[in-house]
């Protein structure tokens, strides 16, 4: 079993006084690999050889840092069936969609590789004669990603491709989870030759020191963060002493709005795909999927038809489409939710409990499952399941609808299917959400700006505004000199 060092300051740092934490397959229970704990000391100094960094980072072309990420990028495309095999070892997910998300993820460093060139300035008519406004974007300092579990990969080269593209040095935290991606990307970008202090990849088996130590450092500026709207809020408040940009994607509620013209087969196709990748466990993941009451018992049918063809199992095995949980706490949560909806008077249609079988080697499966009969009372309805959980809830009216869908403190997704271009240009509208799907729930592309309205977040990651995270606007006036 392979222990694994931290990477801070572009060497690979054996544990320390902090010793190891264990990293478990949520699939058999067996441990994958051991993580060295950071140090108090490790977390400092990973910022001060990023302060030893960044100035000449920040001053390279940014056509050679474009050089730098492309190379990292084709290297992890090189070895994308090892890096696949990582990923789903230390959380969960079949392999098809972990090759699926390291592809992505590498989308992103190309993506940002482009656009760090064009981090373009502007000059701004004056309203003297002989002056000049020029504005010019440049590099925000020392950035932090703290990344969730869900995933490992993806979460990651997103923000990093942006920082380092911005010419910013970046520092990880991956979750405590699954540290193993965020740890081959290191090796990666050490790989492709990008300059020693510029990438920091810390893990630690408890957050609190690493956030402790980052958001009293003035010299991070930036934090960009992906995970549960409660830890983000916390990290807003405590970036609040030095003002640091706080970047921030968190909890999604997200509904999905079936009209009585909506294309069915489209219906089921997306909602499955939405539903069960990573066995419910993403935050754009369909939770709340309101049904037009003519159509429902007809889109039950067929959902239910659909859910028998998955196939639960170990994420390794290639006919595996739903993975197991990926800790016992997840499984817990989706069984309350469920037994709470059935008290509540929904009935289980598909599914309902934890997945047992002679191939299932850990209790960590849970079947997937449809609920109907279903009302906004129910926990499923009010929070994140984060399983394979799909409640359907009818509905009459189009107003009523979409005060439903919006009834959440919650803005990242929503989706809606109609065949009437003015119903899904109104709803749309309407909807406060930052991302949505119009006979689409696969919409997942690094040229977007992604992001969340109200408590699912600040900021946009990806596309033509993902730089911005990592940049700062500055204002130059220059005058005349006689
Ligand atoms: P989490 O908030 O518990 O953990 C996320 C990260 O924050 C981890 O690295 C964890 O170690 C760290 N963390 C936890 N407590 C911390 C603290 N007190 N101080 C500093 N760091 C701390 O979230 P999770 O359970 O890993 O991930 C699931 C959540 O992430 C869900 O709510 C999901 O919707 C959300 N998510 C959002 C997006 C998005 O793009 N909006 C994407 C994926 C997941």
């Amino acid at each position: 079993m392979k222990t694994y060092g931290n990477y801070i300051g572009g060497e690979w740092r054996e544990p320390g006084t902090s010793g190891t934490f264990s990293v478990v397959n949520p699939a058999t229970g067996e441990t994958v690999a051991e993580v060295a704990s950071a140090t108090a000391d490790d977390i400092r100094d990973s910022i001060d050889r990023a302060e030893a960094a960044m100035a000449d980072w920040a001053a390279m072309p940014a056509i050679e840092r474009s050089h730098i990420l492309r190379r990292a990028a084709a290297i992890m495309m090189g070895r994308v069936d090892e890096l696949a095999e990582i990923l789903t070892r230390e959380q969960g997910k079949p392999l098809a969609q972990a090759k699926g998300e390291i592809a992505y993820g590498c989308g992103f460093i190309d993506w940002f590789a482009e656009e760090g060139r064009r981090a373009y300035g502007t000059t701004i008519p004056a309203s003297v004669p002989d002056k000049r406004i020029v504005v010019v974007k440049q590099p925000i300092g020392i950035s932090v990603a703290i990344t969730p579990w869900n995933f490992p990969s993806v979460q990651l080269l997103r923000k990093l491709g942006a920082a380092l593209a911005a010419g910013c040095p970046m520092i990880a935290k991956p979750a405590e989870l699954t540290p193993l991606s965020s740890l081959e990307i290191a090796r990666a970008f050490d790989e492709a030759g990008l300059p020693k202090g510029v990438f920091s990849v810390v893990c630690a088996a408890e957050p609190y020191e690493f956030t402790d130590i980052i958001m009293a450092d003035p010299r991070v500026r930036a934090v960009s963060f992906t995970g549960s709207t409660e830890v983000g809020k916390l990290l807003m408040r405590r970036g609040a002493d030095h003002v640091k940009k706080v970047s921030l994607e968190l909890g999604g509620q997200a509904p999905t709005i079936v009209f009585e013209d909506a294309d069915l087969d489209v219906v089921v196709a997306e909602t499955m795909a939405s539903k069960f990748r990573n066995m419910g466990q993403t935050c754009v993941s369909v939770n709340r999927i309101y049904v037009h009451e003519s159509i429902i018992d007809e889109l039950a049918t067929r959902m239910q038809l659909a859910m028998s063809q998955l196939e639960v199992g170990d994420g390794l095995h290639p006919n595996s489409t739903v993975g197991p949980l990926v800790e016992p706490a997840a499984v817990e949560k989706v069984e309350r939710h469920v037994a709470d909806a059935i008290a509540k008077g929904a009935r289980v249609l598909q599914g309902g409990k934890r997945a047992s079988g002679t191939d299932l080697k850990s209790d960590q499966f849970f079947e997937p499952t449809l609920l109907v009969g279903v009302d906004e009372s129910m926990q499923v309805m009010q929070e994140e399941t984060f399983g394979p959980v799909a409640p359907l809830v009818p509905f009459s009216d189009e107003k009523d609808v979409v005060a439903r869908a919006n009834g959440t403190p919650y803005g990242l997704s929503a989706y809606l299917f109609t065949r009437d271009i003015n119903r899904a240009i109104r709803v749309t509208e309407a909807l406060e959400f930052g991302t949505i799907g119009v006979n689409d729930s696969t919409f997942s592309a690094v040229q977007a700006p992604f992001g969340g309205f109200k408590e699912s977040g600040l900021g946009r990651e990806g596309g033509f505004l993902g730089l911005d995270e990592f940049m700062e606007y500055k204002f130059i006036s220059i005058g005349n000199v006689r």
